[in-house]
């Protein structure tokens, strides 16, 4: 999948330009996330940024990470200052790809387009010059300067929230449409799931939640609807073809704390089909192991004395994606039968998780070593707990990595239905049999501590 560096400019102790309280890197950051959002929401596409808080980084470390992802394309977004007004875009002026000035014409005219008479804005033209993250980025790469915050008709655009929506809409349609990104669902096909984050009677409060949204790095806008003769008006914060989809979109609202709820397209304009959703409940799929490799050992040998030594690998290789690589043994165990493979897997394929087996005597993948089958493990249950793409470091080893709806599971609970269909305690069974692994590990703990006690009662000093 192609995957986009979004690169906020500035931030941390390094404000930008700055302009009465108004200081560029909020706009930036702020402009970037909805971009994100709107790309991710629409498009098949990964998107990483730069920075996703108000923290300070070297120019350096923004394009050795650009160059370490291996991203396809750089998308650096400023605000401008000094004496002047309007949109201007830039690409390196030295030596770039055909493409690189290619991509710059298709964007640079597509917002100038969709937005600057929309605004009467000032295009201030495509441009170039030697910028760090244009010249050090292996990948085309291109700086936006939205507007001038020092300029008064600019600042008040850029004051507005709707403004800050639109601008960021049309970035993230602009670079679909020059990188080609397939669209994420075909409108007129099946049920659209729409993300509700309020609705309001009056106007003035659904702008004011709306800010909060924005101010939060969502991506949202006002639609109204009439119910019983009155204006409702109803923040859309995402519209999504698949439910899952839809779902973890609510989850991510949650927890940045704004109810939300799905309307489905068909249910429209009736409230009645609202339906309220929590984040993922239960125990987190990511996260540090806190069991040993010995412990995880021997507590699979006291079932079955002759299990492989593959602790060691589960908790490296899970290590490498922040997953609970204790856990993800307990889940290996629950798939294999204690490694006795007593299921449609053959020990022969190295696949402890059961990827591909989907059952009725479907063997599913196979993997060349033990090594490469826990990683494929590791990757899948990566694939459901996040967005991120896989590290630079790894190859993509689970065949169906790309087949998980991204995101997700972020809890084992939360693995019902999706890693194993039908199912209603898959994840309750995991846990279950990873606190029969944590009781056996306090037991023999319990055993060494006699011991040595024992020793030090016997001591004749
Ligand atoms: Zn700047």
């Amino acid at each position: 999948m192609t995957l986009i560096v979004i690169d906020p400019g500035h931030g941390g102790t390094d404000p930008g330009a700055t302009y009465k309280n108004v200081q560029e890197k909020n706009l930036n950051l702020a402009t970037s996330r909805m971009v994100r959002n709107n790309l991710v929401s629409k498009y098949e596409v990964d998107v990483a940024l730069t920075r996703d808080d108000d923290q300070t980084i070297e120019l350096k470390q923004r394009t050795d990470f650009a160059n370490a992802q291996k991203a396809d394309f750089f998308l650096s977004i400023h605000h401008n200052a000094s004496g002047g007004s309007g949109f201007e875009t830039f690409i390196f002026n030295g030596t770039v790809p055909n493409e690189t000035i290619e991509l710059q014409t298709s964007i640079h005219n597509k917002i100038a387009k969709d937005i600057l008479n929309k605004y009467g804005i000032l295009d201030r033209g495509k441009k170039r010059a030697n910028f760090h993250v244009l010249r050090e980025t292996k990948m085309n790469a291109l700086l936006i300067e939205v507007l001038f915050v020092d300029n008064e008709k600019d600042l008040k655009l850029l004051m507005n929230p709707s403004f800050i929506m639109d601008v960021s809409i049309v970035i993230a349609d602009a670079t679909a449409e020059a990188l080609k990104l397939p669209l994420k669902y075909k409108p007129i096909e099946g049920t659209l799931y729409k993300v509700i984050a309020g609705s309001f009677s009056d106007r003035e409060n659904a702008e004011n939640h709306l800010n909060k949204l924005i101010q939060k790095g969502f991506g949202a806008f006002i639609s109204t609807t009439v119910i019983d003769n009155k204006n409702f008006y109803r923040i859309q914060a995402g519209a999504f073809a698949d439910r899952e989809n839809a779902e973890a979109f609510v989850a991510k609202l949650m927890n940045a704390g704004f109810e939300s709820f799905i309307l489905t397209e068909e249910g429209m304009p009736s409230m009645l089909s609202a339906v309220p959703l929590k984040a993922d409940k239960g125990n987190k799929i990511q996260g540090e192991a806190v069991l040993s490799a010995k412990q995880m050992d021997v507590y699979a040998r006291s079932i079955n004395p002759g299990a492989p030594d593959l602790a060691e690998l589960y908790l490296s290789q899970s290590k490498k994606y922040n997953i609970r690589g204790d856990i993800a043994y307990a889940q290996a165990l629950h798939e294999t039968n204690f490694f006795r493979f007593t299921g449609d897997v053959k020990p022969e394929q190295n696949n402890f998780a059961g990827i591909g087996a989907t059952g009725g005597g479907a063997r599913g993948a196979s993997f060349p070593n033990e090594s490469t089958g826990v990683l494929a493990h590791i990757q899948h249950l990566y694939a459901y707990a996040s967005k991120s793409p896989i590290p630079a470091f790894d190859q993509k080893v689970d065949p169906r990595f790309d087949l998980v709806n991204r995101g997700s599971a972020t809890t084992w609970q939360a693995l019902n239905g999706k890693w194993a269909v039908p199912g209603t305690t898959y994840g309750q069974l995991i846990l279950g049999l990873y606190k029969n692994m944590l009781e056996a590990a306090l037991k023999e703990i319990e055993k060494e501590r006699i011991k040595v006690k024992t020793a030090i009662k016997n001591l004749e000093i």
